[in-house]
Parts: structure tokens; sequence; C-alpha cells
């Protein structure tokens, strides 16, 4: 029998943590646990690892740490608390591949940390490449770590990419669903309440995400993270509203030739891939009926209405630490909405707000990208509050 492949899953009790604890049940003779890692979720991460059974657990919430420690007792697990327990953690000899899917910024440090040890990266967290594209795959080129890509567009250009890496990309598609708000205008936007934007027509995914995927911002976070992972410039990534979400992505090649990624929308299927490739896996995972799909259609995405996407393709644009600004500024922008402290539409004023205002790094160390995440967070926060009795 083959080795098992250890993994180390940061972020298990979110939503890819949770999917990617499904393949590994579904497939215990390919995969094993050796890391679990939660935040306020401690009941969940508890009935994970008492389930799987890995070497260790951290809980990011000190407050819960003795809590976990006390319902692990029994049990041959090692219980830790903190995210500088997480950076140290992944660095064991005993890991093969780190699974990546903390939310947000708070997965940046963990993820460069595997990477240094020389860990092979399974990367759900988008915000890394987001926030600091060109220091992680710089980083991850020396290291000679692989980032396999588990967002489902990106999953898409991988698997499209394989055989040909050698033939140059012209061009790369990134498909959309468009979200709930699809189709909708501004008027429409300015009074949607966080009930009706967590509501999304194809995907089940954690509450940041949800959002983002609403006002687009999850595609301009994937148009960056596409140019890190595919080594692109702007010019050659386009998005298309496929309101299906059967097409993940799709590749074009210098002779006009364009590959696409096709199935039913279940993010199992690119955690599957990440984890276990090169090889496929056999999987029960439901089938695409051609006659469910009589038609598959596309649009342009309305940039116009959905400014966030605009704001992304503009910060990729600067380079420097602008990325780092937008994500910071859309990580609090994201929290405000949620906590109803500021509209749907005020999400892209803060983002925009931050983008002119904080100073500009055009070569940033990871320091820089550290004090841009702190500043522009503080900047955010000022322009919720100053502006707040007017966008309630
Ligand atoms: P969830 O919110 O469902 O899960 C996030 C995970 O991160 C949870 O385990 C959570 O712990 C943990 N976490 C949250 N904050 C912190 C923190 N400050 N420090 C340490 N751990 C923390 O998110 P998703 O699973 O939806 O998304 C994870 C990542 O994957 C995101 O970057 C997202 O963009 C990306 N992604 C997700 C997709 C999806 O379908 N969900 C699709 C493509 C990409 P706890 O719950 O215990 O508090
Ligand atoms: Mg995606």
């Amino acid at each position: 029998m083959a080795e098992l492949k250890k993994i180390a899953i940061l972020g298990s009790t979110g939503s890819i943590g949770t999917q990617a604890l499904d393949v590994i049940r579904s497939n215990s003779n390919s995969f094993a646990v050796e890391v679990l890692t939660g935040n306020g979720n401690a009941d969940l991460l508890i009935k994970q690892a008492i389930e799987f059974n890995p070497n260790s657990v951290v809980i990011s919430d000190e407050n819960k740490y003795q809590y976990v420690k006390n319902a692990l007792t029994p049990y041959d697990i090692k219980v830790f608390a903190g995210n500088k327990a997480i950076s140290e953690i992944v660095q064991m000899d005993s890991i093969d591949v780190v699974l990546a899917a903390i939310v947000g910024y708070a997965g940046l440090e963990s993820t460069i940390s595997a990477i240094k040890a020389g860990k092979q990266i399974a990367l759900a967290n988008k915000e890394t490449l987001v926030v600091a594209g060109d220091l992680v795959t710089r980083l991850a080129k020396e290291k000679g770590v692989n980032l396999y890509p588990i967002d489902s567009e990106h999953s898409a250009i991988f698997q499209c990419l394989a055989g040909e890496f050698h033939n140059p990309i012209e061009k790369i598609y990134l498909t959309a669903s468009g979200g709930p708000f699809r189709g909708k205008d501004t008027n429409f936007l300015r009074s949607v309440k966080k009930e009706q934007a967590l509501k999304h027509p194809n995907w089940e995914m954690g509450a940041k995400i949800t959002i983002d995927s609403a006002s687009l911002m999850n595609k301009g976070l994937e148009v960056i993270e596409a140019k890190w992972l595919f080594g692109l410039k702007s010019e050659q990534i386009d998005v298309i509203v496929h309101p299906q979400s059967i097409i993940h992505s799709l590749v074009q090649f210098t002779d006009g030739s364009m590959k696409a990624q096709m199935g039913l929308p279940d993010m199992k299927l690119p955690i599957q891939y990440a984890l276990g490739y090169p090889n496929r896996i056999k999987s029960d995972f439901t089938r695409f009926d051609f006659m469910n799909y009589p038609s598959l259609t596309f649009e342009p995405a309305d940039v116009k209405t959905f400014r966030n996407l605009a704001l992304a393709f503009e910060s990729l644009n600067r380079g420097g630490n602008a990325s780092c600004i937008l994500n910071a500024a859309n990580e609090v922008a994201v929290d405000a909405f949620l906590k109803d402290k500021i509209g749907f539409l005020q999400m892209s004023d803060v983002v925009e707000n931050c983008l002119q205002k904080v100073d500009y790094i055009a070569n940033p160390v990871y320091d820089d990208y550290v004090s841009t995440d702190c500043v522009t967070r503080i900047k955010a926060l000022e322009f919720i509050s100053n502006c707040k009795s007017q966008i309630v």
C-alpha cells in the first residue's frame, strides 16, 4: 500500500476545512490528518480531533485552550493555542501537505511559515496571494514548493494546464456566477441587507467569501490570485459572468484554442484534486447531466455597479502594497456590513478611500505588508465611523 499523505488542515472548522475532512474520510487509504486548527468553534474542533486522531490541534482563540485541552485529555492528541502555534506546528517533519483554509489575512503568516519549511501547499486562502503574492510566490519557487489551488476557478485553470506547461497562455477567463445580485442596479443595492447577500445561488461557503461574492470583490481577489499563481499580466485576465457555475474557468492558448474545466459546483472536487495531485481519485460526487442544463449562458461583468472588481484591477495594476490595502480595507468593510454598520454599496467606498489614503510602497517586504494591513484597518475604521451618520 502507498504511504498515506499526512495533511495539516488550517481552518478545519470552516466551510473548506469541513469539506476537506469529508474528502479525507472518503479516502482514508490515501490521506491521514496530522494537524487540525480552528478559531472560535472549539466544539467542532474537538469532535473532528476525536474522529480523525491528529498528532496535534491548535485553537487560535487562546481563551478556549483549557476547554479543548480538557476535552482531549483522554486522547493522545497534543493541544496548542494561538496563531503563533499554528506557524510553528506547520513546520513539523511529519506533515506532507498544508491545506491553508483560514479565512483572510489571518492565514498569511502560517502559510509563509509552511512554505519556509518546504511543505507543499493546498491553497484555499486566496487573501495570502492578494496581500503578498510577490513575496509568497518567490519564496515558494526558492523552496521548491508547489501551490496547488483550491479555489474552483484556479483549480480549473490548473487542470486545463495539465500537459501544457510549456505552451504560453494567451489569456484566461475566470467565470463568475454573478452572485445573488446579478442584474441589480445601485438603487436596489443601496438597501440590501446581509441576509440577502448571504444567500449565494450556487455555492455554500463561509460568510466572508459569500459577501465578497455578492459584491464581486471575490472575483477581484481571484483576478489577483490568478496573476500570481499563473504568472500573468492583468491584460491576460478576463472575467465572464456565467450564472450556472458549470464552467469553472477557461484558458486560451496562443493558437486561439480554448480549454475549459466543467462540473457541478462542489468544492470537494478541487479540494480532492489539490490533495491527490497528480492523481485523480475516483469519487462518487454527483455527475453532471446535460439535460439539466440545456443552455450555459455568458454575460459581461457589470463593473460600474459592482465597483469592487474595477478597484481590484486598479490595485493589481498599481502593484506594490496596493492589493494589501485593498484586502485589509475589504476585510474591515465586510465585517462592518455583517454587523449592520454600513450599507452594501459603502463597502466599495471604504476600499476606494483606503486605496487613496494609505501610503503606497513600491517594493514591500514582509514587515511592510504587516504595517500596511494594520494602518489600512485603522483608516478603514476611521472612515466608517466618520461617515456612519450619513450612510446607515
Ligand atoms: P469559513 O469562515 O467557513 O472558515 C474559516 C476558518 O478559519 C475556520 O476554521 C475559522 O475558525 C478559521 N479562522 C477564522 N478566523 C481566524 C483567525 N483570525 N485565526 C485563525 N483561524 C481563523 O471560511 P471558508 O472555509 O469559506 O474560506 C476559507 C478560505 O478559503 C477563504 O480564504 C476563502 O476565500 C477561501 N475559499 C473558500 C471557498 C468556499 O467554498 N468556502 C471557495 C474558494 C476559496 P472557526 O470557524 O473555528 O472560528
Ligand atoms: Mg472561487
